[in-house]
């Protein structure tokens, strides 16, 4: 078996007039993200931690902001095609950690359904999935409340057996 380690970021600005998913998840809350995409960050962090694990680039490369395909896309479906990706190459996950730095609204709730719906989609058990949340203390731009940002790693392996 041989292992491999990644990581991933991502920032996306907080809006009026958009939605706000996290996670695979539609969270209620007066703002949401903007970007090309769902602009859901933390599958994001989550594709470039997997991407940057197996040594395929990042989720730019794959999916640039310049192709119309992937305007108002949904992430879970970014985060399909990076593991079809992975897949090509022998990789399986092993676990993926992350956490969500935003100001508001509280995520605790929604953790247990983004957890199902990344294991799902990067096959592993929901417990192989972990998701925490922070607060920026009131500081920054997170403080503010001008934007949402995401951490991931992830473990990838593969039988070379
Ligand atoms: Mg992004």
């Amino acid at each position: 078996m041989t292992f491999r380690v990644g990581t991933g970021t991502d920032i996306h600005r907080l809006i009026e007039g958009r939605e706000l998913w996290l996670g695979g998840v539609r969270v209620e809350h007066s703002k949401g993200a903007l970007g090309h995409s769902d602009a859901d960050v933390l599958l994001h962090a989550i594709c470039d931690a997997l991407l940057g694990a197996a040594g395929l680039g990042d989720i730019g490369h794959h999916f640039p902001d310049t192709d119309m395909r992937w305007k108002g896309a949904d992430s879970k479906v970014l985060l399909q095609h990076v593991m079809a990706l992975l897949d090509e190459q022998g990789w399986s996950v092993g676990n993926v950690d992350s956490t969500l730095l935003l100001e508001r609204p509280k995520i605790k709730p929604h953790i247990p359904a983004m957890r199902t719906v990344i294991a799902g989609i990067i096959g592993v058990e929901v417990n192989a999935v972990s998701i925490k949340a922070t607060t920026n203390e009131g500081m920054g731009y997170v403080g503010r409340e001008e934007g949402v940002c995401a951490h991931a790693v992830a473990l990838i392996k593969k039988d070379l057996s």
